[in-house]
């Protein structure tokens, strides 16, 4: 994944994740950012439809997505948060965050949405 936004910076990538009948992450699959920014990502809405017939025909789900922050931080924006393409999905975020070090300064983490009693929204961190 961090290779895939590597490769697409200075523009943010992205992409989906499947999980096998067994809950294993199984592939993850590059999908064209429509948007082509450096700050927002869209993903290209037939390569995105065809992976996920894909992952499908496959016997697997889509379970998660994969955006990149070329100019950091390390954690969803409020977009982000707002746009949450399916809250049943971990969102993995790689990015190049001067304050955190990893590869070439890139460094990959993982969100799950969760829901606070008081209505708004709460990340957690961590991979199941
Ligand atoms: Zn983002």
């Amino acid at each position: 994944m961090l290779d895939h936004a590597v490769a697409c910076a200075p523009i943010e990538a992205c992409g989906l994740l499947s999980r096998d009948g067994g809950g294993q992450w199984s592939g993850f699959f590059p999908v064209p950012n429509a948007a082509r920014s450096k700050s927002r990502f869209v993903m290209e809405p037939g390569a995105l439809h065809s992976v996920i017939t894909r992952v499908e025909s496959c016997g697997d789900e889509v379970a998660g997505y994969f955006h990149s922050h070329p100019y950091g931080p390390a954690e969803p924006s409020k977009v982000d948060i707002e746009e949450w393409p399916d809250r049943a999905w971990v969102s993995f975020i790689g990015s190049r965050d001067r304050s955190v070090s990893g590869q070439n300064g890139w460094t990959l983490q993982a969100f799950e949405f969760a829901e606070r009693s008081s209505g708004g929204a709460a990340l957690v961190f961590g991979v199941r």
